[in-house]
């Protein structure tokens, strides 16, 4: 170990991992602490129900992750990533037994919504078709890290987004494009009517187009080994199994990049009251099924998508969003589904499959939404339950026990409300650095904020790397 490293950086998901191979590639000695034995914090893949069935307790799906900038310098599929799509991205079923698709091909998505919406679909996503690696980059770049590439497109993504996605969504007649759209939303968690939030939507339908919602072959633990593969290769080191409680636990070094809640790295490194007015939001309620076969969708599309959202209006879907953001479980969640066996068999035993899902519940609840979720699952695929074999439910208190980023269950790492969805963890052009000037942020908690990209790893470290080359 040299006696004094350049960056050690405190949590290795995908942020953290990220943050540190791009200090690693320019030179800097790096090293990562991981608190759990096996890195890759929300990117982690494992046994969680019977032998043979490979479930990810929690990110599964990585429109993000395919579309990230930063990742896409990384020569990642030498250590392993491969990107497997489904034949669609994702299906929404309805109760009359169709679904509206979000397909890789816009006039197949648009025709999905009806005759009335087709039109209005493809005039809003058109002027942004083909335009996805500067608008990702320029947008997750904001606050402005990087000057825009191209500021005309961004300003435009910017009017269509900035506004609530309420009103984004009065373009279609009908609510088979509305739910769907609201469904895109509840991705981060945040309130239909929040500011930005139609900008939320609109990338996530923009980034299916562009570069589909695919998962990673075996997992997303791939992504997170690839990761670690590729800084050891730069020379940097990994250390697992190893929870830092204080500044002094690290070895000496000029900066400290922390992976953490903000709250974290507050008590940590001794930041004071820094950040006790970062709000964390509404949690989620996740099952990981083991099935005997794979789900009895009555629609025909979700039988072939990567995922499903099940929300049958956007009425029911800013329902159950504002209940759980209101400290109440609701009756009927909305509930976002991943079927990676289809794509990948390798995660299950023969014929059978892994199914994953969650429905949004208040910050540290401690009830059990798995009867609710059941039910919401067999409204659309009855005899689901028949081909149950296991199950493993994790609701706010193990979410936070197997992560301390997903303070009180949150696994955005942050409330996406307000103008704390995209001015996180505070108000300031600066996000990743802080009050002590060797320590810096790089979590979800920081722009652009949730989601397996690393491009708050990526911003992170490109404020640490220029301060550490001017002194
Ligand atoms: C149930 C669920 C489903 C999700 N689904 C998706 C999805 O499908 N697609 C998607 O893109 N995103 C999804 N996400 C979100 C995504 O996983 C996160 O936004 C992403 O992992 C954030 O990355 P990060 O590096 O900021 O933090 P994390 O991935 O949370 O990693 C932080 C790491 O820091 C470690 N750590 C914390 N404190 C300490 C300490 N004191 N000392 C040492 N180590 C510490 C933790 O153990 C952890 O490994 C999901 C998240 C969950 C929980």
């Amino acid at each position: 170990m040299p006696s004094m490293l350049d960056a050690v950086v405190v949590g290795a998901g995908p942020n953290g991992l990220t943050a540190a191979v791009e200090l690693a590639r320019r030179g800097f000695a790096v090293e990562v602490f991981e608190a759990r034995e096996t890195v890759g914090g929300g990117a982690r893949t494992e046994e969680l129900t019977l032998p043979g069935f490979r479930h990810d307790p929690c990110s599964a799906v990585h429109p993000l992750g395919v579309g990230s900038p930063v990742f896409a310098t990384m020569p990642l599929d030498r250590y392993g990533l491969e990107w497997l799509h489904p034949e669609l991205p994702m299906a929404h079923p309805f109760d009359d037994g169709t679904a509206a698709v979000l397909s890789r091909s816009v006039a197949e998505t648009a025709a999905s919504f009806g005759p009335r919406d087709a039109g209005a679909y493809r005039r809003l996503v058109t002027p942004f078709i083909g335009r996805w690696p500067t608008l990702a980059r320029d947008f997750m770049s904001l606050p402005l890290t990087a000057l825009p590439r191209d500021p005309v497109t961004l300003a435009r993504f910017g009017l269509a987004g900035l506004p609530p996605s309420t009103w984004l969504m009065k373009r279609f007649r009908d609510d088979r494009a509305r739910a769907l759209f609201a469904g895109l939303v509840a991705h981060v968690i945040a309130p239909l009517d929040g500011l930005a939030t139609g900008a939320v939507g609109l990338m996530f339908a923009l980034a299916a187009h562009e570069g589909g919602w695919p998962l990673p072959r075996g997992g997303s633990q791939s992504i997170s080994d690839a990761l670690t593969g590729y800084l050891r290769d730069l020379g940097g080191v990994v250390h697992t199994g190893f929870e830092v409680k204080r500044l002094d636990d690290l070895p000496p070094a000029r900066a400290y990049v922390f992976d953490t809640s903000p709250t974290a790295a507050a008590r940590i490194a001794g930041l004071g009251r820094a950040y006790d007015g970062y709000r964390y939001g509404a949690s989620v309620f996740k099952i990981d099924y083991a099935l005997d076969g794979p789900v009895p969708w009555t629609a025909e599309a979700p039988r072939t998508a990567g995922t499903v959202q099940i929300g049958p209006s956007s009425r029911e879907i800013g329902t159950a969003l504002r209940q759980a953001s209101g400290g109440r479980a609701p009756e009927t969640p909305f509930l976002i589904s991943a079927q990676p066996s289809l794509v990948d068999p390798s995660r299950a035993p023969e014929g059978k499959h892994v199914f994953w899902t969650y429905g949004h519940v208040p910050h540290g609840w401690d009830g059990d939404l798995t009867e609710a979720i059941e039910r919401q699952i067999e409204r659309f695929a009855p005899g689901f339950s028949d081909r149950v074999l296991a199950r493993a439910t994790a609701g706010p208190a193990e979410l936070f026990a197997r992560n301390a980023n997903y303070v009180g269950g949150d696994i955005a790492c942050g409330a996406a409300a307000g103008l704390q969805l995209v001015l996180r963890p505070k108000l300031s052009l600066f996000p990743y650095t802080t009050s002590h000037p060797a320590v810096y942020l790089c979590s979800a908690a920081t722009p652009p904020g949730p989601g397996v990209h690393g491009m708050s790893g990526h911003n992170a470290a490109k404020a640490v790397w220029r301060r550490l080359r001017s002194t």
